[in-house]
Formats: C-alpha cells, structure tokens, sequence
C-alpha cells in the first residue's frame, strides 16, 4: 500500500464551460452544476451559445434520423457547420426523419425536422424538392452532410446535381478554406477549396463542441409535392442473424457466463439483434470464429451493444470502443464491463434473458392487441 490518498470519482463535480468534468475539492460555488451522478449533465445546460451575434448568412447540415435519434456520422456533419461558421452565420440542421434529440446540444441554431421523411422510405424527389425549397429560402454558403450509405451520401450527389455547385464527396480533411480528399483510390490526397456542398466521411470532425447552438425550432415546408419517378417496394425483412456484425446496429453477445446458447439466440432474435461473443464463449466452441469480438476479433460500432456473461477484459472492449450504448448483464458487480456499461443488470444470465424474452413477448402481444382495436 503506498499509503497516496486517491480521489474518490464519485464524489460531488462540476461541468467547466468546456463541458469537461471537475470533481469538486473544496467549497461547492453558487451557480456550479453540481451531482452524484457519475453522467454528465446536459451538456447545453452549462456549455456557452457558439455566437451572441444575429445569423446574416447560414451554414446547413442535412442527415436523416434513425428511431429519432442522429448516429456519429450525422453529429459530424452537424459540428463541422457549427465549427466553421462565423460569428455572424447560422446553423441550420435539417433532419429527415423523426427527431428527439437536443439540437442546441448539436450546436445547430435552427433546426427542420420532416418527420415523414424516413429513411426507411425512399423518396428521394420529395427529399430533394423540400431541400432545395429549404435551400432557396435560406442561400446557406455551405451544406455539409455525411457521406454513408444509408441515404444521406445519396441525396448528398442528388443535391450537387441539381444545384450543379462546387461540390466533394470522401471528404477526409476539412477546415474553414479548404478540404482534402482521396485521390488514386484512397493512396493520395487531392486538396480543394471548401466548396458549397461538401459530404464528409466519418471521424473528421470532432461532435463534441465546446458551445451550443439556439436550438430553435421552425416548421419546414410540408407541402411540397413531388412526382416520384422510381417506386418504393419497401424493406425486405432480414434474418438478424445473417447481418454482419461490423455492419449491426444491435448486437447481444455471449461470454463466458452464458451457459444456455439457446436463450441467447432466442434473446437475439425477439430483439431483432445480431448475435456476438467473446473469446472464451468461442475458444468454448459455443460460437465460430466470425462472431468473435474484440481486439483479435472483429470491431463493431452498434448502437446498442448488450454484453451478457461477459467481463469486459480489455481486449474485448477493444472491439466495442465504438458502441453508443452498452447494457450488460453479470452475477458479478464488479466485473469490468459494469465500469463501460450504461446500465448493467446484476444477477443470472439464464434467469434475466428468460425473463426478458418473457416481457418481450408481453409487451409485442400489447401493441398488437391494441393496434387491432384501432
Ligand atoms: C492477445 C489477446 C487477444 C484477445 N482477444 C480477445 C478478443 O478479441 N475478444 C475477447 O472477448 N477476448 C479476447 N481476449 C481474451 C480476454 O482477455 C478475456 O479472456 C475474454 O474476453 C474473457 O471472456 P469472457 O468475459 O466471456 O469470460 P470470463 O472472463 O470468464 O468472464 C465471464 C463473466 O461472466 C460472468 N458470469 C459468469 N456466470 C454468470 C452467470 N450465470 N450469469 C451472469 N454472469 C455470469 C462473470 O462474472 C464474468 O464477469 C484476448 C486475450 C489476449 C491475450
């Protein structure tokens, strides 16, 4: 024991204007934001607003929703707008699809939330028409979105087309004068003035912002009508099972801990959740190789990761460092995933996942029996 007091990080903080957390070592301050709660609090109730001045020109951002949430990527897209505005330009974030979220948090000013614009539908000319309508009212000087595959890289090359404007896709570098992209398939950087539409790729821009936006909501122009010249067949159902873990949005994963495979993959498959495991439960023969994760396994970056009888040994973090959220189940309090969990259930992995296929199956039977009253 070397006897070195340690600072106890459960005890009493404050967010600093940078939104960093500073346990608190002597007096609590009047006005200091203070809590027990090992979270940070909001972080737009402390941060300061990006600009005092009135916006006379606008920067946009423009990403679809996903279950009312913006994944990275979106956040990204969002933050370069805010960041390489000026003083004197707006912020203005379009989202398509439904929306819950803070958008002062997001540092936008404004924020177009079109709710029917979801992407699981695709209807590209209406997403098309109400941009470009939102794009003449507003002149922004530049439009920033993600460059995925899931909708927003689309409408983004729809978008240059039809304005016809100075435009770069596979953005890797950015700042306030120009953008560097990949050149000769990816082996070199091409450089570029910022040009008026720019389609970033993920993790060039850091989303978590020292300030906040207004956060003011406005209406957008519903009823624009568009002619849609191709025809939505709607989504395929896909067997959870079969979708590539790196490319999984849900994910339960088995460790050593589980000793029922079976209930797992029951658990899995009433969550519409792919199905993932630690080295142990593969060394175990329990799962192949190709659902490993970890360090020597695959790297995924689900939106929930649900880690059941797993300890969380570093090198299986290692593979989950993306995860937005983290919700464990152990026997044991003080397993290490219980320190990277948002929420962790302590008890047994067999008992808690039979119980929570029970409820799943209560609650789906509930929303069926009263969507059939309707
Ligand atoms: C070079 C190297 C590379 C590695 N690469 C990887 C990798 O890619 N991926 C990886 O996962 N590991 C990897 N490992 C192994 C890693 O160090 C751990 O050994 C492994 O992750 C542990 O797996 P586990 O958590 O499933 O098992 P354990 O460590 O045995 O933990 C089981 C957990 O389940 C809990 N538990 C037990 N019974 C129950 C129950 N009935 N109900 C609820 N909870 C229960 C326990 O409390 C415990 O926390 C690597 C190691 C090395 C050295």
């Amino acid at each position: 024991m070397s006897g070195v007091k340690r600072i106890d990080p459960r005890r009493p903080y404050r967010i600093t204007p940078l939104g960093l957390r500073r346990i608190v070592l002597g007096e609590i301050e009047p006005g200091d934001v203070v809590s027990r709660d090992a979270r940070p609090v909001e972080a737009s109730a402390v941060k300061p607003l990006r600009t005092d001045v009135a916006a006379s020109g606008w920067h946009m951002a423009v990403a679809h929703s996903y279950c009312g949430r913006l994944d990275d990527h979106a956040r990204e897209a969002i933050a370069a707008a805010a960041i390489l505005a000026r003083r004197e330009t707006g912020v203005i974030a379009v989202i398509l699809g439904p929306f819950h979220e803070d958008a002062a948090a997001l540092g936008a000013d404004r924020i177009v939330v079109f709710n029917d614009l979801d992407a699981a539908r695709f209807q590209p000319q209406r997403e098309e028409a109400l941009l470009s309508a939102l794009i003449d009212d507003y002149a922004p000087e530049h439009v920033f979105m993600p460059d995925n595959a899931l909708g927003d890289g689309d409408l983004g090359r729809r978008l240059i087309a039809k304005l016809g404007c100075s435009a770069a896709t596979h953005v890797s570098e950015i700042d306030a004068r120009h953008v560097g992209l990949g050149w000769s398939g990816g082996a070199s950087l091409a450089h570029a003035p910022l040009p008026r539409v720019v389609l970033l790729q993920q993790g060039v821009v850091d989303s978590n912002l020292p300030f906040v936006g207004i956060g003011e909501h406005i209406a957008g122009r519903e009823a624009i009508e568009a002619v849609e010249v191709c025809r939505d067949l709607g989504l395929e159902p896909t067997e959870s099972a079969s979708i590539a873990l790196e490319e999984a949005d849900f994910i339960v994963s088995a460790g050593n801990g589980v000793s029922n495979v079976a209930t797992l993959e029951d658990l899995a498959a009433s969550l519409g959740a792919a199905v993932g495991a630690s080295r142990v439960a593969v060394d175990d023969g329990k799962f192949p190789r190709s659902k490993q994760i970890g360090a020597s396994g695959k790297t995924v970056s689900a939106t929930t990761y649900f880690a059941v009888g797993i300890s969380g040994a570093v090198q299986h973090l290692q593979g989950i460092k993306a995860c937005r959220h983290v919700i464990a189940i152990n026997r044991d309090p003080g397993a290490p995933i219980v320190k990277r969990a948002d929420l962790t259930v302590i008890g047994d992995a067999e008992d808690l996942m039979r119980a929570l296929i029970a409820r799943i199956a209560q609650a789906r039977d509930q929303s069926e029996a009263s969507e059939s009253e309707r």
